[in-house]
């Protein structure tokens, strides 16, 4: 005798005297990829008179698939027969709450791509089948270059979103096969297997994908109605010879990323240890900057500022590492790093600082008094919370007069909160604190908000100066910008003054300040005396 729940009615919408009549009616149900399994457990359990228990997924009548679990024991008649007792359940909630997790343990949230761990989970996985297979497979490290400008600039929203619009990129460009996920940050790693067992073929598909990457970054990005460009580093290491551990293969993919970082961004360099060294240093670096911060070993140099007589008018304050092993280093190796680490808070606020109260001495002397210092600001430092009040703050600390500090800003804040930047540089202005848009041309400015800033002063990028006289295209941009800054009223200081040719071309088209290694290097406060009283 048979006994069958009605319960069949609500699961499957069939009768049980249906089920009775004929078992198959059971199966037809079964999602037709699950039955095989199905089939086969079934059969085992009651071949070896072992309980059994299956997950499988059925097709409702109202056209739902729904998970169900079946749990039976066999047991033998007195006859023979094998019948088994048991029951089945709907288990659709536990297994879309299952599903959920893991969706949350694997899946990137923004960008649905696979996360670190999965890719971690699928690249053993590779690693080990390599072994078997002798098919080589890549590493892709993908870093947005300049994401943190854009983060910082335009707002986290508008990251997110460059962020999913890269990552379906990513996707469209390599086959299904392949595992493109999100590692972290503006991070992503594209693992391809099953490349050529050659090696040299290997690195050359390899190649193909990361140029295809690299050209589909490359297109603009449509982000709040605006375009965006964004470019990508990539470091490749290839697997499949040699047994690594995945701990290992990461790290060559990445240290390979700022191999290519390093060869200018927006390209792709493989792996090579030569490498290793190299990458070494550089996080060698950021910890002996944190402790040189702390140690007092960053300091300033003055580089004169002279108006169209050569007569000294300001100086800019830059910035100087004196390592302790190393000796001096420049900032442009470091600033950069400050920048990505946040360091540049605690930098910039020092350079500040000592600006101010440079100021503050000069002021005491009425050789010096008239003397105007401009520092350099990182986006990332104006922007962060109350930039205003600290600037305001430590002038009054230093009792330095606002109106000779001059703050100069670079033009990839102009890419974000505008009104944000007008309103913080307002309240600085009024006050009496000037503005100078530093290596203009360079940058991302459009005429129109340059309109809108308001600015005392631009920087001739010194890249512009430099070719002026033998590159009639640098020649016209200098040009351009005389004639512009005066019809907006703006004063102009060019940049990397070397010869007294570039002199000589810069004030017959109408500049008025320089600055270069031919009124003066940037030295420390001292030999600024030099300058400062010329016939003693
Ligand atoms: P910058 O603001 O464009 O500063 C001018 C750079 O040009 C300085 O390099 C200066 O030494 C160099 N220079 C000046 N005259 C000449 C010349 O005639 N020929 C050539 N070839 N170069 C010349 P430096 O001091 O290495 O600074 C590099 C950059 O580092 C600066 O570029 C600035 O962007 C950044 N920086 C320096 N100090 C600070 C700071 O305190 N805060 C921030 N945020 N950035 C800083
Ligand atoms: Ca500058
Ligand atoms: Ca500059």
């Amino acid at each position: 005798m048979q006994y069958i729940s009605d319960a069949v009615r609500q699961f499957l919408g069939v009768t049980p005297s249906d089920v009775a009549r004929d078992h198959g009616l059971l199966l037809k149900h079964v999602v037709p990829e699950d039955a095989p399994q199905l089939r086969r457990s079934a059969l085992v359990s009651v071949r070896r008179m072992v309980p059994w228990q299956c997950e499988y997924r059925v097709n409702t009548p109202e056209g739902d698939v729904r998970w169900h679990m079946t749990s039976a024991v066999p047991h033998k008649e007195p006859d023979g027969t094998v019948l088994s007792h048991g029951f089945t359940m709907d288990i659709t909630d536990r297994k879309r709450a299952e599903q959920e997790i893991e969706r949350l343990a694997f899946y990137d949230a923004l960008t649905g791509l696979p996360n670190r761990r999965l890719l971690l989970d699928r690249l053993q996985r590779s690693i080990a089948a390599g072994q078997r297979t002798k098919a080589q497979g890549a590493l892709l490290f993908i870093d947005l270059d300049n994401f943190k400008d854009l983060n910082d600039t335009l707002g986290h929203d508008m990251g997110d979103q460059l962020l999913s619009q890269v990552a379906a990129r990513l996707v469209g460009s390599v086959r299904e096969a392949d595992t493109v996920s999100r590692f972290g940050g503006d991070e992503f790693v594209v693992m391809l297997e099953n490349l050529s067992a050659d090696l040299h073929e290997a690195a050359s598909q390899a190649e193909i994908v990361a140029d295809k990457l690299l050209a589909s970054l490359n297109e603009p990005f449509a982000l709040d109605g605006g375009q965006h460009y964004s470019t990508p580093s990539i470091g490749i290491t290839l697997y499949g010879e040699q047994r690594l551990t995945v701990d290992e293969l990461l790290k060559r993919a990445d240290l390979a990323m700022y191999q290519a970082k390093a060869a200018g961004r927006n390209t792709q360099r493989f792996f090579d240890p030569d490498m290793q060294a190299a990458v070494n240093a550089r996080s060698n670096l950021e910890a002996d900057l944190r402790q040189g911060l702390a140690r007092g070993e960053l300091m300033v140099h003055y580089q004169p500022v002279v108006d169209h007589d050569g007569k000294l008018v300001g100086a800019e304050a830059l910035a100087r590492w004196r390592h302790p092993q190393r000796g001096m280093i420049s900032p442009a190796d470091f600033i950069p790093l400050a920048e990505q680490t946040g360091l540049i808070l605690p930098l910039g606020q020092t350079v500040l600082h000592t600006a101010c109260s440079q100021l503050a001495a000069w002021a005491q002397n009425p050789a010096t008094a008239h003397l105007t210092l401009s520092v350099n600001v990182s986006a990332r430092q104006f922007r962060q919370a109350g930039f205003v009040a600290q600037v305001l703050g430590t002038l009054k600390d230093c009792q330095a007069d606002p109106h000779r500090l001059k703050l100069e800003l670079t033009e990839s804040l102009l890419l974000g909160d505008i009104e944000d930047t007008i309103e913080r540089m307002e309240q600085l202005k009024k006050e009496g604190v000037g503005f100078a848009l530093d290596d203009f041309g360079t940058g991302y400015s459009s005429l129109s908000y340059l309109k809108r800033l308001p600015l005392d002063q631009v920087k001739i990028d010194q890249s512009f100066v430099r070719d002026v006289l033998s590159d009639p295209n640098d020649a016209a941009i200098v040009r351009t910008i005389l004639a512009l800054a005066k019809s907006l009223d703006l004063e102009v200081v060019a940049e990397g003054v070397e010869t007294a040719g570039q002199l000589g071309f810069l004030r017959l088209h109408g500049c008025e300040g320089f600055q270069g290694y031919l009124f003066g290097r940037p030295v420390p406060l001292e030999e600024m005396d030099a300058f400062l009283y010329p016939h003693q």
